[in-house]
């Protein structure tokens, strides 16, 4: 199995690079932003719930948000594999991660990082915003909420995968093709 960690703080290009990569390596894509979307756009409890935390720019509770993982990886046995996408998101759920593969017989082999300015970010979001219309792209203090809420909270999860020697920062800025060429390099390295 090859699972990988796309890696990076909002409006990176974590979603148009996991687009890209589960395409050419056949894995599934896992962005739990986009299952919080779909269960907000259902109307379901979890998604009401999420809400009232993304609407405002933090993080879900951990608790919910690991077992939200668990069951989406209990879904697909049949997998060559996974791409996180914006999981993990705290060292709690590093860890949890790491136990709920090991128990599948399996692990994390890379965390791909993509590293990009903050003052790039804020233009990415509010032009996304303005695009997509999600609520929490079109707001600048939400944006520099959930910016703040990376470095603090988020960014700690590096030293998890560095220890493990599977970190690799990536120059996220540039060409959305050339992005993709580095990533895959450094997977085409592990596989
Ligand atoms: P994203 O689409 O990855 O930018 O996520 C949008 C929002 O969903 C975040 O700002 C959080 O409120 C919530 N969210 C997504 N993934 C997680 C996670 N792993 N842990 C907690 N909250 C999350």
């Amino acid at each position: 199995m090859l699972n990988l960690v796309l890696f990076g703080p909002p409006g990176a290009g974590k979603g148009t690079q996991s687009a890209k990569l589960i395409e050419k390596y056949h894995l599934i894509h896992l962005s739990t932003g986009d299952i919080f979307r779909a269960n907000i756009k259902g109307e379901t409890a979890l998604g009401i719930l999420a809400k009232s935390y993304m609407d405002k720019g933090y993080l879900v509770p951990d608790e919910v948000t690991i077992a939200m993982l668990a069951s989406e990886l209990s879904n697909h046995t049949e997998a060559n594999g996974f791409i996180f996408d914006g999981f993990p998101r705290t060292s709690a759920q590093a860890i949890a991660l790491d136990e709920l593969l090991n128990s599948k017989g399996t692990s994390i082999n890379l965390m791909l990082a993509l590293e990009v300015e903050e003052e790039e970010l804020r233009n990415r979001l509010l032009l996304r915003g303005k695009d997509s219309g999600r609520a929490d792209d079109s707001n600048p203090d939400i944006i520099q909420k959930r910016i703040d809420v990376y470095n603090k909270e988020t960014s700690p999860v590096k030293e998890h995968y560095s220890v493990q020697n599977k970190y690799i920062g990536i120059h996220g800025i540039g060409d959305i093709e050339l992005i993709f060429k580095s990533l895959s390099a450094e997977i085409d390295k592990t596989i």
